[in-house]
């Protein structure tokens, strides 16, 4: 049978007050999710629990059956491997945005609002040729990748991640960085005066290195869940963790990693890898980018738009019996537009599934071994012989979900 985790990144949320306590995906219309619902089981569960940070990278490895001990200590070398670029033993590598401070040096963007994506395009193209020491790799907009020679004492340095320092001294955030490296500092000091000219509004632009890694080797999902897999996504950092887990991560070319995401586009390359993996893992980004911004009703809009264009078409054209899971990694709050560690909602299913399915969503452990531990999931029959969940229990979940459905489809634009 086949396993196809679809994973609403930041799908968990607070109650919102114009929505008297309504979550956006309590108060999204997902008739397809709610089918699921109840042919299968919901549940309510916290992906990292007290004991790892809610983020993606933590929550997704931890999803796809990765040991807390095996996890990298930051991104950036994940977000290299995305690019189809890895570094050597020697080399390291950093995170590094374009940031803006104001007339006092005080840091007020590190996102580079003002510039233009044309300008930070060109900017890119600049810093490319600036250093035969350090390779600059331009991603996206404000975000950028620094490889440059291993540097004990770069990798001892702590820089604070801009966007949790706004307001704070730049220079004094950036000193001990440049302290460890005459090969950064050099660096730094010329690309400010490639900047120059972009200043303007009394705002002065800079790069801002950070979060400096190396060379990780993680277990491959292979060997971690004796099976084979594939993660569709358009976002950096997971597409970065299904090559560490020597994942097939297919290229796509219309998706954003946001809420305007071409869903026709993810949905028909689920399908085709649906039939060569025994387990896939569909991401969509944009319910947590949308919640960061506070924006509560384009998060519920991108749910309902999962429900109706991808869900909905792909459970109308299955051939064979699929195991499928519906949940977040991590809670994104739109009210404060940061994670939490709360719990988020699961539903667990497997389709064409006549008897009912008792299998309880508690913990994440119970969604890993649901969708890649098949002969300990199955039990004898049904799902868990003890696993059971009330009949009652399971149906009041149903009833408030598609109850939070019905009454509100006039009330937003999809
Ligand atoms: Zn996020």
């Amino acid at each position: 049978m086949y396993s196809l985790m679809v994973l609403i990144d930041g799908l968990g949320d607070d109650p919102i007050p114009a929505w008297n306590g309504q979550t956006p995906f309590s108060r999204a219309p997902h008739p397809f999710m709610d089918r699921l619902c109840r042919q299968g089981t919901f549940g309510s569960v916290s992906i990292c629990e007290e004991d790892v940070p809610p983020g993606s990278l933590t929550c997704i490895l931890r999803l796809l059956g990765v040991p807390a001990e095996s996890f990298p200590s930051n991104r950036a070398y994940l977000e290299l491997l995305a690019r189809n670029r890895d570094v050597s033993e020697y080399e390291m590598v950093l995170r590094c945005n374009v940031i803006s401070q104001d007339s006092s040096g005080r840091l007020v963007s590190f996102n580079g609002m003002g510039l233009t994506g044309r300008e930070m395009e060109e900017l890119a193209g600049k810093f490319s040729s600036l250093s035969s020491d350090i390779e600059f790799i331009h991603l996206s907009d404000y975000r950028n990748l620094l490889i440059m020679n291993r540097s004990e004492q770069v990798l001892q340095t702590w820089t604070a991640p801009p966007h949790e320092s706004m307001g704070l001294p730049v220079k004094e955030l950036l000193q001990e960085l440049q302290e460890a490296s005459l090969v950064m500092k050099l660096f730094m000091r010329e690309s400010e005066a490639i900047l120059q000219p972009y200043n303007r509004n009394g705002l002065t632009y800079r790069l801002y290195p950070w979060g400096a890694s190396y060379r990780t080797e993680l277990p491959s999902f292979q060997q971690l869940n004796a099976m084979s897999g594939a993660i569709v996504s358009q976002t950096e950092i997971v597409r970065g963790i299904g090559k560490a887990l020597k994942m097939d991560v297919p290229e796509l070319q219309y998706c954003t990693a946001d809420i305007d995401t071409d869903i026709r586009e993810k949905l028909a390359v689920t399908r085709k890898l649906l039939g060569r993996y025994p387990f896939v893992m569909t991401h969509f980004n944009g319910a947590d980018e949308a919640a960061h911004r506070h924006d509560y009703e384009g998060k519920a809009g991108f749910i309902a738009r999962i429900d109706k264009e991808f869900l909905g078409p792909l459970l109308e054209s299955l051939d064979a019996p699929l195991r499928i899971v519906i949940c977040g990694d991590h809670v994104t709050s739109s009210v404060t537009g940061k994670h939490t560690r709360a719990t988020g909602p699961v539903i667990a299913a497997v389709t064409g599934n006549t008897s009912p399915l008792f299998y309880e969503m508690k913990h994440y452990t119970d969604i890993v071994k649901f969708l890649m531990k098949e002969s300990e999931a199955n039990g004898k029959g049904n799902y868990g012989a003890g696993n059971h969940v009330e009949c009652r229990e399971k149906s009041r979940h149903c009833g408030l979900m598609s109850g939070f459905s019905s009454g509100r489809e006039q009330s937003l634009p999809f």
